[in-house]
């Protein structure tokens, strides 16, 4: 069994990670914290045997093979380059880091030590994804002319801290569920946006970084992607359209944490419900890469497609910043 340990007491680690890993045959060895008690706690409530605070001390253990950092934004960076100095594998949360080169470094570190290094973008693992890229891929919808992305939610009371207040730890919408949108447009489209145009606002919830976005992104086939994301909008629901010359194709509820939705295919013949596979995303992100660390393939997002997903975040906050269209920096 893949043996894990926790960098992080969070709440994804909970909900998610904990069962997503298990589901996969992984071990869970030990979990760390800023408090000695957060890290008790968790480890008690999933009945993992190690708990603690110091870092070195959990990466010295032999045990480990692999970890998984959930912290808050700006800890990943140093977290991760430790974990890959000591010779760990690597399944880091999203956005990587808050700066472009410290998530190019974290990757480029892996890559040099011979590491796997995983970004935990999960729609991209999900079966509803997975069928509108094949359909994309099978030319049912001809040539894609857009994309358009729903992704305007509501941040529930109980993840309503750092996300709204703490620049400093990453905080705003653009690097919390931008990144998500990058991800799924490259993998949707297979190509990666050149230069986008962008607004964002507080419209509520935001103190001092943004709660909503608006942005337009340019690909290079000519295709336009348009999204929005915010964290103040409790009814609107999450979906996404792709248009084109032969086709729509309409889902809902498939920008979630949870294998749910539905997707429509629109054809000069009609309407057609298009049925997908609904395993859990977190554990298929899981499978993928204990596959990768056993030799078999890569992880389903890699840590290029998390410095790609940064990227373009990026170049979205900076476009809203600056009012000006701004190329894409994806970095050397
Ligand atoms: P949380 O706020 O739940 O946890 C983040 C950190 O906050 C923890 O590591 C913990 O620090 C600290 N913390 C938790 N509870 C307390 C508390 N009561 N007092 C003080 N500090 C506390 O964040 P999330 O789980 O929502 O997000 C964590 C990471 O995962 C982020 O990078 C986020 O972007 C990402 N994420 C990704 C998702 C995905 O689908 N891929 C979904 C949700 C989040 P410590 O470790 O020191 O205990």
């Amino acid at each position: 069994a893949m043996r894990w340990a926790l960098i992080g007491a969070s709440t994804i680690a909970r909900q998610y990670m904990v069962g997503a890993i298990r589901a996969q045959q992984g071990e869970i060895v030990s979990v760390l914290s800023g408090s000695a008690e957060r890290a008790r706690e968790l480890a008690d409530e999933h009945q993992i045997p190690g708990s603690g605070t110091d870092l070195d001390e959990l990466l010295a253990n032999p045990q480990v093979d692999v970890v998984y950092i959930s912290t808050t934004n700006e800890k990943h960076l140093p977290q991760a380059l430790a974990a890959i100095k000591a010779g760990k594998h690597v399944f880091c949360e999203k956005p990587l880091a808050l700066a472009l080169d410290d998530a190019s470094a974290m990757v480029r570190a892996a890559e040099e030590a011979g590491l796997v290094f995983a970004t935990n973008h999960h729609l991209r693992c999900s079966g509803s994804h997975r069928a509108m890229r094949a359909l994309i891929a099978s030319g049912r919808i001809g040539r894609v002319l857009s994309l358009r992305l729903h992704h305007a939610v509501f941040l529930p009371p109980h993840l309503q801290g750092w996300r709204i207040n703490a620049p400093d730890a990453g905080g705003g919408v653009i690097p919390d569920i931008t990144v998500h949108d990058a991800d799924v447009a490259r993998f949707l489209l297979g190509e990666d946006p050149v230069s986008v145009v962008a607004q964002m606002a507080s419209s509520g919830l935001g103190e001092g970084v943004e709660d909503s976005a608006m942005s337009v992104w340019a690909m290079p086939s000519g295709a336009m992607v348009m999204s929005h994301e915010s964290f103040t909008h409790p009814f609107a629901g999450s979906g996404l359209e792709v248009h084109g010359t032969e086709g729509s194709i309409f889902a809902r509820d498939v920008m979630t944490q949870n294998p749910i939705g539905s997707i429509e295919l629109v054809t000069a013949s009609g309407r057609e419900a298009i049925g997908f596979d609904h395993h859990d995303l977190y554990a298929e992100g899981v499978r993928r890469f204990h596959a990768a660390v056993a030799g078999d393939g890569e992880p389903a997002a890699t840590g290029r497609d998390g410095v790609k997903s940064l990227a373009v975040a990026l170049a979205v906050r900076d476009a809203a910043a600056r009012g000006v269209r701004i190329d894409v920096n994806y970095g050397g």
